[in-house]
């Protein structure tokens, strides 16, 4: 094979593998390219003070993993609202999350709810929130079973490869 020929076919290969990696991230890829620059989030826990809350960030979790997000402390049926614009991305159980709703907003970023209570009414994948707007209620689903009753509250900024964890914290307000 000529040495032309063997670039086209190495070229060919390389395509393939960038779209086998990214053809399953297009629909977030193409849904993040609404959305703009990070701006300040709203406390996603209705109520709480910023100066009431610890950052949680990077703490030791079972696993050897670290918390890829903060811990919001509130009692059990406390309302979660939208700390962003954005659209519900998916709405689901996890094995440690519980009860989870994700909203793709500004950042672009996947904004994460977990151990959730219950959902509120009316949430569907697709639909448009705005910053405030109800999620759900705090609970202690998933493997927070056996804690107080918080919001697990992660942010994955959208990158073309992967969604890459931030600290919610500074964000928030939070020291
Ligand atoms: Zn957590």
């Amino acid at each position: 094979m000529s040495r032309r020929a063997w670039l086209v076919s190495l070229s060919c290969v390389v395509c393939l593998l960038v779209g086998a990696v990214s053809l399953p991230r297009m629909p977030l890829l193409i849904h993040a390219a609404r959305y703009g620059r990070p701006r300040a989030l709203k406390m996603p826990v209705s109520g709480l003070q910023p100066r009431e809350a610890r950052s949680s960030w990077h703490a030791p979790r079972s696993g050897g993993r670290k918390h890829e997000g903060i811990d919001l402390f509130a009692k059990q049926g406390t309302t979660v609202v939208s700390a962003t614009r954005g659209e519900i991305w998916r709405i689901g159980r996890d094995k440690l999350g519980g009860n989870v709703v994700t909203v793709l907003g500004d950042g672009p970023a996947l904004y994460y709810y977990a151990h959730l209570d219950d959902w509120e009414d009316g949430l569907f994948v697709g639909r448009r929130v705005e910053k405030g707007t109800p999620l759900g209620f705090v609970g202690n689903t998933g493997n927070a079973r056996t804690t107080p009753s918080h919001l697990h509250f992660g942010v994955y900024r959208v990158g073309w490869w992967r969604s890459r964890a931030v600290d919610p914290a500074p964000l928030l307000g939070i020291r």
